[in-house]
């Protein structure tokens, strides 16, 4: 199989997610460098994992192509609230990072 075969097969390939992982891990990419905190890669993931547990997940069926597209019809008063878990989880990984 050549390399774009491979890259089309992933393309179209079903996958089940959960976009407002998708959705808190772009937030917390952008918030922490706006922030004077540990910018690695556990602080990153720790801020992630404390603002999914406070938001509710959303699964959906999508191919790899289309998660933008996803993203797009959430509305603005969710993406809003996933701005204030991000911002609480960032205050708590910037007063206690684990490590
Ligand atoms: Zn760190």
């Amino acid at each position: 199989m050549n390399e774009e075969a491979l890259t089309q097969s992933s393309k179209d390939e079903f996958i089940l997610i959960n976009i407002v992982e998708d959705l808190v891990k772009s937030t917390v990419d952008h918030a922490m460098k706006e922030i004077d905190m540990c910018q690695c890669k556990k602080c990153h993931l720790n801020a992630c994992a404390i603002a999914l547990n406070s938001l509710p997940t959303k699964y959906v069926t999508t191919t790899k192509g289309t998660l933008l597209a996803e993203i797009g019809f959430m509305n603005t008063a969710f993406q809003f609230e996933v701005i204030v878990q991000v911002s609480k989880a960032l205050k708590i990984v910037k007063e206690h990072p684990l490590h």
